[in-house]
């Protein structure tokens, strides 16, 4: 029966599937929800390299924000949440096919102590189990070229008018970072990523601090926010290489 299932599926989304041209933007956390094989990646950027253009995240932002047209299906890549398996199995992996993607990491799970950090992954990112990146390791990134943004001091939700709060998570976050790498810090993703889970309050103090912001919703659209804000398409690496070419093949306005 799931043989069955699963035929069908690719009948369904893996024979039709093809990714429309335009820039997509994938934003993930993790290999797995346990301990993932760092093999799941690269099978899947393989996959994707049939029929995608993998790029850089800095030149598909620049393509998004200035409206470039492109006749090929272009996908760059995003991680969020700071965990260690993304600087020890995922950069690799995207360094070995020559791109690099943007971290959205939390400074305060980074440096937290362990009743931090589990009450981090219990509350905050509803992930068990998994181990924060070092400074060192986010460093080392950064200096591979890849790009270190803020997703908030603390993964706190910014659904509020609570300015002392918005400004704790944007502020702080952005300074820690720029402590550890050394530069300007100007990507900045919010949590939870829907579009009811950002206030207007904190959209404005967002956009006082940071160059660019990302969502993770409607990736059908570049933007949202009347512009403000890049959108993300949810995947994971060990998805199914047709169910990620069924997001892709949105055409994108
Ligand atoms: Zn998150």
């Amino acid at each position: 029966m799931r043989q069955t299932l699963r035929k069908l599926y690719l009948d369904l989304f893996g024979t039709f599937a093809k990714p429309a041209r335009g820039v997509h933007i994938l934003n993930g956390h993790y290999l797995s929800p346990g301990k993932g094989e760092a093999s799941v990646f690269r099978e899947q950027l393989n996959a994707l390299r049939e029929g995608c253009t993998l790029v850089r995240i800095e030149d598909a932002v620049a393509m998004i924000v200035n409206r470039t047209k492109v006749s090929d299906p272009l996908v760059a890549f995003t991680f969020d949440d700071g965990f260690e398996e993304q600087a020890t199995s995922i950069a690799p992996a995207l360094e070995e096919y020559g791109i690099n993607a943007a971290f959205f990491i939390n400074p305060g799970f980074i440096g937290g102590d362990a009743a931090y950090r589990e009450n981090f992954l219990r509350n905050r990112v509803m992930t068990p189990r998994k181990a924060p990146m070092t400074w060192d390791q986010i460093k080392a990134l950064h200096q591979k070229g890849h790009i270190i943004g803020s997703h908030g001091q603390d993964h706190l939700p910014l659904n509020t008018d609570d300015r002392d709060l918005i400004l704790h998570e944007l502020l702080a976050g952005r300074q820690a970072i720029e402590h550890h790498t050394g530069a300007p810090c100007e990507y900045f993703a919010y949590t939870y990523g829907g579009m009811n889970d950002f206030s207007l309050t904190a959209l404005n103090i967002a956009k006082s601090q940071y160059r660019y912001i990302f969502s993770q919703s409607d990736h059908r659209h570049y933007f949202s926010f009347n512009g403000a804000v890049i959108n993300r398409r949810h995947f994971e690496p060990f998805w199914p290489v047709e169910h990620v070419r069924y997001f892709l093949s949105v055409k994108k306005t």
